[in-house]
């Protein structure tokens, strides 16, 4: 995809999670990698007023080359993109069910939510808790940094989910299923439920290895 066209896909994204109440306010960015380095959108912008023309457009250090200032929280997809050189785009959401499940108390660390599904498993896979540090605190790229290597989507206590993807659409793709998963969690965490087996799991990442 073309710089253009990228430009214009990441408007789209962005005017079509906040249509859906995927993100509100000016919370939520979306970046994708072009030459040497990436684009961004800009910080103090809702997602549904995006311009293309204005795009944070950033050099492979971080700097600033073209658009508006980027997204305060611009450090966490680049520790992301370092991490995974496979990563065509990163997506950060505060999405209200998944921000719930990063806030319960007693879920595993290492993988917070059960596979519900086999999309979930296909898309997400598994989901390891980032522990909670204050808004614009560089630790929280370290940490981000110290497990983006081995997962592709991370969420982050008290705050959201951080998702890569091998390209922009599996990048929206998997956060949008996080999100549901997320949701049926909570919807099912007090009945009696059964989720997919350890072996039903693994044989579908076996099948659909996530990437
Ligand atoms: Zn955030």
């Amino acid at each position: 995809m073309n710089e253009t066209a990228l430009r214009e896909a990441i408007v789209r994204y962005g005017q079509s999670l906040f249509e859906r109440g995927l993100t509100f306010g000016s919370s939520g960015n979306i970046s994708a990698r072009v030459d040497s380095g990436w684009l961004m959108t800009p910080t103090n912008v809702a997602l549904d007023r995006l311009d293309p023309a204005r795009l944070a457009k950033l050099d492979d250090s971080g700097k600033l080359l073209s658009g508006d200032a980027p997204t305060k929280e611009s450090f966490l997809h680049i520790a992301m993109y370092r991490e995974r050189t496979s990563a065509q785009a990163v997506v950060h959401l505060h999405s209200t069910h998944s921000v719930a499940v990063s806030c319960l108390a007693d879920v595993d660390a290492d993988d917070v939510l059960p596979p519900v599904t086999a999309y979930y498993v296909m898309r997400v896979g598994s989901l390891p808790l980032v522990p909670y540090y204050p808004p614009g605190d560089l630790d929280l790229a370290e940490a981000v940094r110290k497990l983006a290597g081995r997962h592709h989507a991370v969420l982050l206590a008290n705050h959201g989910p951080v998702v890569a993807g091998t390209s922009l659409d599996a990048a929206v793709q998997a956060i949008e299923e996080l999100e549901e998963t997320a949701k049926l969690f909570l919807l099912l965490r007090h009945e009696k439920t059964r989720w997919l087996t350890p072996e039903q799991a693994a044989e579908v990442r076996r099948r659909f290895p996530v990437r």
